[in-house]
């Protein structure tokens, strides 16, 4: 028997459906609310999942259908978090502003956290499945800091969290645990020093697949923009990926397509399996299997063929729900090409 070549998979988010949320938009307010939203919650979950079979990815993920945004949805499982007094905070190094809610005192969590999700996924789909939880680097950066008042004990406190929750998910039958740092590419001496430090915290004791996602962010403006000072060569992973290459973490992803990262620095991630951007999340052109191919091919020269994993550059949440889907079915396509021609 043969190992199947490139295994496809997403980052994590996928578009709210008009039903559930407001749209194209990276903070939605729900439609719904009390025992409706968490019906329109699972629906929305299980479409995702019918979709993202149908266009033959081989691991399947929520598409964060339950949280409103990938860090918020964790904190308001998180007691010592004051989320009726939000402030307006620049994060990302002020790329962009966000109403963020306020740690007040000793962080705990209220009760399990994506118990429900992590379940319904398990059912409804025989594949491997996995899920994402913001990574403590990218939540310190995402809350206002009341309490601890040390950016790494909040971290650690954090990460201790997030390790109960991310066990819990193991024992639900999550077969990949994903941490999405888009911080690690804004403070990546941080990130280098204690960043990949809370990360293995976070993911201490895990018997299954664990993964980090570092990426340059959604595709929307202050992103764009952003993109645009960061010249022809974009080489903030250079000095974050030596520190994963000895980390405990299995799975690294990363931007690859329309991106200006060179792609010989995926070789300093030997020995790990790399989740390769193959579909660009900030624009609606969507890709044809060729270019994925070509993506592919130019990957292989720096990543072995069985250890990598055609993805998404980033989540997919704030595009429409009919672009996402003809992306998802392009990443199908693309690496169903790469598999006849690498075989
Ligand atoms: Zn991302």
């Amino acid at each position: 028997m043969t190992t199947k070549l490139f295994n496809t998979a997403i980052a994590g988010s996928l578009p709210k459906p008009a039903w559930l949320s407001e749209t194209n938009k990276l903070w939605p307010q729900w439609k719904a609310e009390g025992n409706e939203l968490i019906q329109a919650k699972a629906d929305a979950t299980l479409l995702w999942i019918k979709a993202q079979e149908d266009a033959g990815l081989d691991v399947i993920g929520d598409g964060e259908q339950s949280r409103q945004h990938f860090v918020h949805g964790f904190l308001e499982q998180v007691d010592g978090i004051d989320f009726a007094h939000k402030v307006k905070m620049g994060i990302r190094n002020n790329r962009y502003d966000a109403m963020v809610p306020q740690v007040v005192s000793t962080l705990k969590l209220k009760g399990r956290v994506h118990a429900t999700e992590a379940k319904l996924l398990r059912a409804h789909t025989a594949r491997k499945i996995k899920f994402t939880l913001p990574g403590p680097m990218t939540i310190v950066d995402t809350v206002s800091d009341q309490f601890y008042g040390d950016k790494i004990a909040m971290a650690m406190a954090f990460a201790e969290l997030l390790n109960q929750e991310a066990l819990a998910l193991q024992a639900d039958g999550v077969d990949i645990i994903q941490f999405d740092e888009p911080a690690f590419n804004v403070y990546m001496k941080e990130a280098a020093d204690w960043g990949v430090r809370a990360l293995e915290v976070a993911a201490r004791g895990l018997t299954c697949t664990t993964a980090v996602h570092i990426c340059y962010g959604y595709g929307i403006k202050a992103n764009d923009d952003w993109k645009k000072t960061l010249g022809d060569q974009w080489r903030q992973y250079e000095e974050v990926l030596p520190a994963l290459a000895t980390s405990s973490i299995d799975q690294v992803s990363l931007e690859c397509y329309q991106s200006h990262v060179p792609p010989h620095l995926m070789a300093l991630l030997a020995g790990k399996d790399v989740m390769v951007g193959v579909i660009d999340v900030a624009s609606d052109v969507i890709e044809t299997p060729e270019q994925i191919l070509e993506t592919i091919g130019r990957a292989l020269e720096y990543v072995p063929k069985n250890r990598l994993i055609p993805c998404t550059n980033c989540g997919l949440a704030p595009m429409s729900r009919e672009i996402a889907i003809q992306k998802l079915n392009a990443l199908g396509l693309g690496a169903a090409l790469a598999r006849e021609r690498y075989a």
